[in-house]
This record gives structure tokens, sequence and C-alpha cells, in this order.
């Protein structure tokens, strides 16, 4: 892999000379410095002046092959929408799934998301096609035996044997897990089950959790009082290895619960508010609790784009609107929900430009009118500009996206529209 210098790049309000090498972030110097040209050897160098360089986004929560179902469910309520969602998903299969992941991957680079934590059906196809694109993706067995006690023992037997073939070789472009669904979709023993395997095999497991008022009311009545989130503490669930979509609605002792076993919550504000599941998501009071909050987008079913920085501007808009306080998201943190976080979750060094780090960066664009001010860089970034700002993408150390063009952009589209007929 041949090294990469980004010549007169800003990063935190200091023009910097970086150099990439082995998927890594070797060197920071201040700009100008001779000490890159000495060791860089056989290296490509990209002009950056004018641009500002910010940590490859990690979104949490998505669905990518619903990449090619926006707009199937509008205006309707959550148990009706999950309904028509599930029957056109019987339609699907590896083929869908591998084109559906390659738009969504052309999306994500677009936004600026170098790593996706992905959560669906034929998973396999999703590795190829996201590897395919360079980006990081973390997915696995997806469990949903609907109470089938036949489907959790067929399932069961899958998740083993595909488990077995990923850990025997593992990649950093692809973090193996495992998910399941939710409550309301997968037997007690099985969620059981799959607790103790991903804890065994020292993998994180992807959950939905307490997305609709009605999952807790409907779990409350089903098991003596019991929230989900007590529900899946009582059944020993709950732990810093849990990804936990969602988790909207919320008692005090639910916060304290994710809190105090290090849960790691995934806000999907417009997937939420679209579906109007709720919008008070208690970002401080789980932050203070010891949970670690991160941001996702959801799939295209829900949220209908993929675009994290969107994602970033309305999760603090609500936050701001909702309490009343102005002050409820600081964009430092807001920042950290949409990087660093997401890394720590999924246990990778990235989120942050320093020495050492994964070279998961985007490069952004400032010579437009977004950014024609005084004041800082990310108030512009988050609540002025929009995505297309981000001119570069770079992925563990590869460009994805240069000058806003990526590589077999045509082919996918034209692919994805065959896929999208033959299921019509
Ligand atoms: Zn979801």
């Amino acid at each position: 892999m041949s090294s990469i210098i980004l010549k007169d790049i800003t990063i935190d309000g200091i023009c910097r000379d970086v150099l990439i090498r082995a998927g890594l972030i070797e060197k920071i110097e201040p700009s100008g410095s001779s000490v890159l040209w000495d060791i860089a050897g056989d290296v490509e160098i990209m002009d950056c002046s004018g641009k500002v360089a910010i940590p490859g986004f990690v979104n949490m929560h998505v669905h990518a092959a619903m990449s090619l179902m926006r707009g199937l469910g509008e205006d309707m309520v959550f148990n009706d929408w999950i309904t028509k969602i599930w029957d056109v998903e019987k339609n699907i299969d590896s083929e869908y799934v591998y084109w559906a992941t390659k738009v969504a991957c052309i999306e994500m680079i677009r936004t600026g998301t170098t790593t996706f934590n992905d959560h669906y059906w034929y998973f396999d196809a999703s590795v190829r096609a996201a590897r395919e694109m360079g980006l990081r993706i973390a997915t696995g067995y997806e469990i949903m035996d609907k109470g089938s006690l036949a489907e959790a023992e067929r399932q069961k037997l899958q998740c083993q044997e595909k488990t077995a073939k990923y850990l025997a070789s593992p990649s950093e472009m692809h973090l193996y897990q495992l998910a399941f669904h939710a409550i309301y979709s997968v037997s007690e023993e099985m969620m059981i089950w799959a607790a103790e395997f991903a804890r065994k095999h020292k993998i994180n497991l992807h959950i939905h959790l307490s997305e609709t008022r009605k999952e807790v009311e409907d779990c409350k009545a089903a098991h003596g009082g019991l929230s989900p989130v007590e529900y899946l503490d009582r059944l020993g669930i709950l732990s810093d290895n849990i990804i936990a979509a969602h988790t909207l609605w919320l008692s005090p002792n639910d916060v304290r619960l994710l809190g105090e076993r290090g849960v790691n919550c995934v806000h999907n504000v417009n997937s939420n508010t679209k579906l109007a599941s709720g919008y008070r998501f208690l970002y401080k009071e789980l932050k203070d609790a010891g949970a670690n909050v991160c941001l996702g987008t959801d799939g295209c079913a829900s949220s209908n784009n993929l675009d994290m920085l969107e994602v970033m501007k309305t999760s603090a808009l609500f936050q701001k609107a909702w309490r009343d306080d102005p002050s409820a998201l600081p964009l430092p943190e807001l920042m950290d929900m949409a990087t660093l976080n997401g890394a720590k979750a999924l246990g990778i060094q990235s989120g942050r430009l320093v020495e050492g780090a994964v070279a998961d960066i985007n490069i952004v664009d400032t010579d437009n009118t977004f950014f024609l001010s005084n004041s800082p860089f990310l108030a512009n970034l988050v609540y002025s500009a929009h995505s297309d700002c981000i001119d570069s993408v770079i992925c563990a150390g590869r460009f994805v996206m240069r000058n806003r063009q990526i590589p077999e952009e045509k082919e996918i589209l034209t692919q994805a529209k065959r896929v999208l007929a033959k299921i019509a």
C-alpha cells in the first residue's frame, strides 16, 4: 500500500501535513515541516490547502440493504410499517442485499461515513459489498425466531457455523458480531442463548431496545411490570458488548441500568421522529449514568437517507427543543457521538485525528458560503453546511472517494435497478 501525504490540511484550526502509511495516521507535522519528506518514500501528495480534516463518521445503527426500500411505508404507524417491511423482505435474496448494500455504501461514502454497524439478513453479501467499496463494516449473524422452536434450532446451528468461519479469519475491515432483532420478535430462550454465545466469543451483540411506547407497555404486561431494559437485565443480557439501538422510552431505573452495565446506546433521531416513535431521547441522563451514547441513521425504510451530518444536526435540534435548553448538546460532544463513541463501542482506534490512529478521514472543502465566517468550523459544518462539502474520504488509509468521485458508481446503480425490478 502506498503512502499519502495530505499537505496543508487544517486540523483543529491549525495547518498541518499528515503522513498516512499502512492504514494509519503515522505522522502529523506543522505545515511545511521537512520531517515528512525525509521519511515518506513512495508517496502520493494531495494538496489540501483550504480544506479541513475531520474523523470519518461511525454510523452505529443501520440496515444498509434497505437503501432500496425508501418511502415504502410513509405515514404509517410503527406496527403497520414494520409488518409491511417484513412482507417485502420475504422476497429479497443475497444478490439484492449485495447491490443494495453497495448503493448504501455510495451514499455513506458521499456523506463521510467510514464505518457502519449493520444489522441485516444475508450478512455475507453485505460484508462482500462493504469490503469491495473500501468501507469498514460491523455485522454478523442475525437472529429472529419469532417464537418458533424449529426456527430457533435452525438459526443456532447456522449461527455457530458462520461464527466459526468468520472468527477463523478475522479482518480489520469486518468486525464480526451477533445481532438479534428485538424482545418482541425473538424468544426468551434464544435471546439468552445469543447473549451467552456473544460473551463466549468476545463479540458485540447488536439489538433494538425500547424503541416505542407500545414495546414498553407490552413488555410490562407480559413480564410482571418489567420494562424491556429491566427484562433484559433480569435475563443477564445487558453488558458493555451490547449495542442497543433506540433506547428511547426509558424510566430512571432503565437509565441507571444501561449506565451501570456500560451499554452502548444508539440514538436514531430521524427514524424515531419520522415513525413518531418519540423524540425525548435522554442523552444527558444516559451519558451521566455511564452509558456510551452514539449516533445512527437506521435504515432507509424509516430514515430515508444515511447522512450522519443530518443526524447530528437533527439530534442537537431535538435535544435543544424538548429540553428548552440551547446548551443541551454541545458541538464537541455531538462530534464524539458521531465518531469516537462508535469507534470505542466497536473496538477500533478511530474517531480522532492523532498519530497512531486508524486513517479514517473526511476532507471537507470549505470554499463555499457555509464556512465564510469567523465562527468555529464545527458550528458551520453541523448547522450550516450539507454533506456535499465532503470532498474526499479516506478509510483505513485508502481513498474511497476523491473529489466527489466514487469508482463504479454508475455500474452499481444499474445493477441495483435490475435487482429492484426482480422483486417488484
Ligand atoms: Zn433498526
